[in-house]
Formats: C-alpha cells, sequence, structure tokens
C-alpha cells in the first residue's frame, strides 16, 4: 500500500500513513494529537515541523533533520550547509561522480570511439586503393581497365 502526507493543524507538523488509494483522501488521525489531519501532497522537503528552532519530522523520534537528512544531533556553529554526521559518513563512502567528471568520462569514450575510427579508416584506405569517377574508393582487386 502506499504512503501518504497528512498535515496537522493543531501540531503544525506532518506525519506518514500508509493507507489503501480508496482510503487517501479521508483525514488521518494525527498520531501526536488524534487529531483529524487533511492529506497534502508528497513533499520530501517540507515535511518537517519547527520546533524549539529547528526542523524535526513526526512522529518524532528524537532525530532533527539537516538539508533533508536525519541526524541525531543539531549541528552546532560552522558551516550552516554542512553537518558533522553527514560528512563523516560521506567520508566512509567512495565520493560521488561530480558532474564534471562525468562530462570529462563522455567526452574521452567519445574520443577514444573518434581515434579508433580514424585508424579504421586508414587501415581501409591503406587496402583500397583507387577512386573512381564517382570519388568512391574501389578495391585494388576490382580495379578494372577500361
Ligand atoms: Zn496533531
Amino acid at each position: 500500500m502506499p504512503v501518504y502526507e497528512y498535515y496537522c493543524e493543531p501540531c503544525d507538523g506532518i506525519f506518514e500513513l500508509v493507507r489503501t488509494m480508496r482510503e487517501a483522501d479521508e483525514p488521518g488521525s494525527c498520531p501526536l494529537c488524534d487529531e483529524d489531519a487533511q492529506r497534502v501532497m508528497p513533499s520530501t522537503f517540507n515535511a518537517f515541523i519547527m520546533r524549539g528552532g529547528f526542523p524535526r519530522k513526526i512522529p518524532d523520534k528524537g532525530t532533527y533533520w539537516h538539508m533533508g537528512k536525519e541526524v541525531s544531533q543539531l549541528s552546532r556553529g560552522g558551516d550552516p550547509y554542512t553537518h558533522p554526521e553527514i560528512e563523516a559518513k560521506k567520508g566512509n563512502q567512495t565520493p560521488p561522480v561530480s558532474k564534471q567528471d562525468f562530462v570529462d568520462t563522455v567526452d574521452k569514450r567519445r574520443e577514444e570511439r573518434r581515434a579508433k575510427r580514424e585508424r579504421r579508416r586508414a587501415e581501409l584506405e591503406n587496402k583500397w586503393h583507387w577512386k573512381d569517377k564517382r570519388g568512391e574508393l574501389v578495391k585494388r582487386k576490382g580495379f578494372r581497365k577500361s
């Protein structure tokens, strides 16, 4: 069954419910206050509430959100766009391929293919011997005197 998001006005928060499509548009009861909450459109980045000045998501697991990622501690000072927990996780992973690297790889492969085509053409032209009246290459063997 699909997951739907509901907005609870008293809590000013969004929660998720797993329901059938038929039930999706009926109000869902909030896990915090039991009030009816209306369905809202899916919104990964909006599914936060502000509590104590920090974005949290309900049902509240005591976690926080940083740039759409779940973290257990608030970032203290420093760059507001980075978070120690997220940076630590990044350190364990191979860095994602940057767009520039990707473009470079594509360009390099294209260049390799082009070079290969050129070599192949040169090989063929060595085998081929003569151009006919239409400028088409005629095979050495197929060359007819007329
Ligand atoms: Zn509520």
